[in-house]
């Protein structure tokens, strides 16, 4: 994978503290896009062809990961917390989480668990709320924590261990949601711009997708696209069981056809099945309860056809995530087919289709 994927894992990005990534992305894009456009949440895409006469591709992966705000420094110096994003408490125990500060300085701690020692004998605790959570940064008491440079509105996210697994297939860090679509929207403006389409291509990453797909409903209607593709990494379930549309790590790319808040295109879906299978590419059926960037994009305007091309990832929502390199070939190659072949007349075609 290029480097851009293991840099952009390890920038931090709570939902509306983008700024890192965005300052990445904006660097990178210069470098492979024509012109660049932003709205004024803070999302930011790559042009190519932005003069032609084809229809207008977004693709959009979005630059915010879950996380957390902090909300108080208790007397002992403990710092409370109030997620950022869909997080469980029980997940982020005893977990390496920093707090990034507005100067760039990071304060490392570890969020406060009980050991056995402490709790045997005792009733079981209930599940543990992320509003209960604190997080220890090794201060004396309130002040100290302050003097650290802790304040109120703070983001805090894990901090990162990135590995790849003992037989170099697969990828484990913080953030593969969605810092892979972000990377994903690089990769698709450099491998296309020296190519002629006959379309005009956005490829970026939105804000704030994790806190309620808010830069989706900026973005589109800034850019007012034809066609939006969310790049997304979706979480499966085969580490647990799971059954044949709950995602399994490399089977190919996630046709997301049903989630409650977006049900794929019907021209779309067999836009997409046609070129998979013309161009050998894996891909399994998904369906979601929870839902992409795609879900505001189809609403933008009279509406947009929208895809969501997942990425299988376990255990996202958590402070690590794991990846698998054969499904990354299965997104990107894809995108690349849809892109290379799609005009005016595609579009009809699967509009006609509804
Ligand atoms: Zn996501």
């Amino acid at each position: 994978m290029k480097p851009y994927y293991k840099d952009l894992v390890e920038l931090p990005g709570a939902p509306s503290f983008e700024h890192h990534v965005r300052a990445y992305m904006r660097r990178a894009l210069n470098e492979h896009a024509q012109t660049i456009v932003e709205d004024k949440l803070g999302s930011i895409f790559g042009g190519l062809n932005p003069d032609a006469e084809g229809p207008r591709v977004m693709v959009a992966g979005h630059m915010d990961e879950v996380g957390a705000m902090v909300v108080g420094i208790t007397e002992e110096g403990l710092v409370k917390l109030r997620p950022l994003g869909g997080v469980k408490g029980d997940v982020f125990l005893s977990q390496h989480m920093s707090i990034h500060t507005d100067d760039l300085e990071e304060i490392p701690g570890v969020t406060a668990s009980k050991p056995p020692h402490l709790t045997r004998g005792k009733k079981q605790d209930k599940p543990m709320s992320f509003e209960d959570l604190r997080l220890d940064i090794g201060a004396e008491d309130k002040e100290h924590a302050e003097k650290l440079g802790v304040k109120i509105g703070q983001q805090v996210v894990p901090r990162n261990l990135y590995t790849t697994t003992k037989d170099g297939k697969k990828h484990i860090s913080k953030a593969w949601d969605d810092r892979f679509g972000c990377a994903m929207a690089l990769e698709i403006l450099e491998t296309l711009k020296s190519e002629s389409l006959p379309i005009q291509l956005y490829a970026g990453a939105t804000v704030q997708e994790e806190a309620g797909l808010r830069g989706a409903k900026t973005a589109t209607a800034r850019i007012e696209p034809d066609v939006f593709i969310a790049v997304d990494c979706s979480p499966c379930q085969d580490s647990f069981g799971g059954d044949e549309i709950s995602g399994k790590l490399n089977e190919g790319f996630l046709m997301r056809f049903y989630d409650p808040n977006t049900i794929m295109h019907r021209g779309m879906k067999h836009h997409l099945e046609e070129l998979a299978e013309q161009h050998g590419i894996d891909y399994q059926y998904y369906q979601s309860k929870g839902g992409t960037d795609a879900a505001r994009a189809q609403l933008s305007g009279d509406g947009v056809v929208v895809a969501t091309i997942g990425m299988p990832a376990r255990y996202i929502h958590s402070t690590t995530s794991m990846i698998h390199e054969n499904d990354y070939h299965a997104v990107r190659d894809m995108l690349l087919a849809f892109l290379r072949s799609f005009d005016s007349d595609a579009l009809a075609r699967i509009k006609a289709n509804v």
